[in-house]
């Protein structure tokens, strides 16, 4: 049995069956089963039963988001939040079947002409930290364009997951959706090894985004990989500081800092960084963390023990902490909000994903190292920029390599906006248009009029 675990409290929530190979062969035999008869139905009916399910997510959202802040610890208001984009997505693509243009090409002799073609069997991977929210992001056009789906959620979140299998079973035919809770050492590998699997779309680490692009190029399957990042919030001098420091903590420390979104490097020009920190500090020391489904909770704990352990590596005794938050006593894995100040731009914390809520601050004196210290990462995901200069606000958002980029903001996800990474942070986009692409195949036609 896998034993899930609420972190708040470090007791059970659930204990489910365990899933292993023979499980992901079974729903993978059974997606394949349905995928034809999916395909066939026609656009306006298949829309009609994605918005059917869409209101059945609706009518289960206070549910579903107990059910997310138990298990992934986090604070209830969030996962409201979460659950209303769950549901946003399933809308947002209900109507794409519909949607799903082609283009008219002139050439001699004929007419040619392009269609989009569903993949088939599509297998989605998800992490805990955002358990149905990602998986909708994943689910919703996958669905639209006409596959069928095998969902692996992480082992330390599949609750949500399961109790959206339910739901669909409600509404769309039998084998559409699977779910299968388990390992990925065990029902992850062997998804992406399956020959009747034409594509992965994997949330998660790096380290594992590049075994999955591995081992996926045996069978040359369709891969998206979204994966870790390092992003950074640069902060001029002519900001409106107050502003950038209200809302620097959100961007680093949402979900306890386990968002590949967060900007966890600070970057601020030299000449503002002791006000800056002035204006941060309050902030930082305010934030409340508690009991996930206390209404006035802004952080819960982090997801494992581990996790901790991993994190607090990041802030080893002696380490630059300029200050903290505060955090409960008694179970739970918790971690206080930690900015780090002055560090060595060499220094892990500086490097690496910390996936926890610890935020680095580096000055800078002008534009030009603003940029070089922020694309100076692996990671390409996301970042904010912070300026009343509106034409410096676009030249930097233009240079730094990333996918997502805010402007005098933090909020850079939107359902009708695409998502994905530069460089490391992955390959390949999720919501907006381009996750259609992502869940299809263009097929070229040509009819012959003449000859
Ligand atoms: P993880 O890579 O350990 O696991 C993610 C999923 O992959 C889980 O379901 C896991 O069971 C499965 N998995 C593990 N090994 C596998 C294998 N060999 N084959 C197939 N599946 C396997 O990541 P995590 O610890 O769950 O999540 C944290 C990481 O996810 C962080 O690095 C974070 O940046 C990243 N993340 C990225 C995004 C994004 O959109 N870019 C969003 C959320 C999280």
């Amino acid at each position: 049995m896998l034993q899930v675990i609420e972190p708040a409290t470090e007791t059970v929530l659930e204990q489910i069956p365990r899933a292993g190979a023979a499980e992901a062969d079974a729903a993978v035999a059974r997606a394949k089963a349905a995928h034809p008869g999916w395909r066939a139905i026609a656009p306006a009916d298949r829309a009609k039963l994605l918005y059917e399910l869409a209101d059945l997510v609706e009518s289960a959202l206070d549910e579903l988001a107990l059910l997310e802040a138990r298990n992934a610890g986090k604070p209830i208001t969030d996962a409201r939040g979460e659950m209303g984009m769950v549901l946003d997505t399933f809308r947002y693509y209900a109507g794409a079947p519909e949607r799903m243009l082609g283009d008219t090409i002139p050439v001699g002799g004929g007419q040619a002409f392009t269609v989009r073609e569903p993949l088939g069997v599509v297998a989605l991977i998800t992490p805990w930290n955002f358990p149905l929210t990602i998986a909708a992001w994943k689910m919703a056009p996958a669905l639209a364009a006409g596959n069928t789906i095998v969902l692996k959620p992480a082992e330390l979140t599949p609750l949500t997951a399961l109790r959206f299998e339910r739901l669909a079973s409600e509404v769309l035919p039998p084998g559409v959706v699977n779910v299968v809770a388990g390992p990925g050492s065990t029902v992850g590998s062997r998804l992406v090894a399956h020959p009747d699997v034409a594509k992965v779309a994997f949330t998660g680490s790096t380290s594992v985004g590049r075994a999955i692009a591995a081992s996926a190029a045996h069978t040359i399957k369709r891969v998206t990989l979204e994966l870790g990042g390092k992003s950074a919030n640069v902060i001029f001098a002519d900001a409106d500081l107050e502003r950038a420091a209200a809302a620097a903590p959100t961007a680093v420390f949402g979900n306890a800092g386990q968002d590949c979104c967060a900007r966890s490097r600070i970057l601020v020009q030299r000449s503002a960084v002791e006000r800056f920190m002035a204006l941060l500090e309050p902030h930082v020391r305010a934030i409340v963390v508690g009991d996930p489904l206390d209404e006035d909770t802004q952080m819960g704990p982090l997801i494992s023990a581990s996790q901790r352990d991993a994190v607090a590596s990041f802030v080893p005794a002696g380490a630059p902490v300029a200050f903290q938050g505060s955090v409960p006593c008694g179970p739970g894995y918790w971690f206080a909000p930690t900015v780090l100040y002055p560090v060595d731009r060499g220094a892990r914390a500086v490097t690496e994903e910390i996936f926890g809520p610890v935020a680095v601050v580096i000055p800078f004196e002008d534009e030009a190292e603003a940029i070089e210290i922020a694309n100076d990462t692996i990671y390409g995901l996301s970042g904010s920029v912070w300026t009343e200069n509106g034409a410096r606000a676009l030249r930097v958002a233009r240079a730094m390599e990333t996918g997502v980029l805010s402007i005098n903001t933090n909020t850079s996800v939107r359902v009708a906006t695409p998502f994905g990474g530069f460089k490391q942070s992955g390959v390949g986009r999720e919501l907006g248009p381009h996750a259609l692409d992502a869940y299809s195949e263009v097929k070229s036609i040509y009819y012959a009029t003449e000859g």
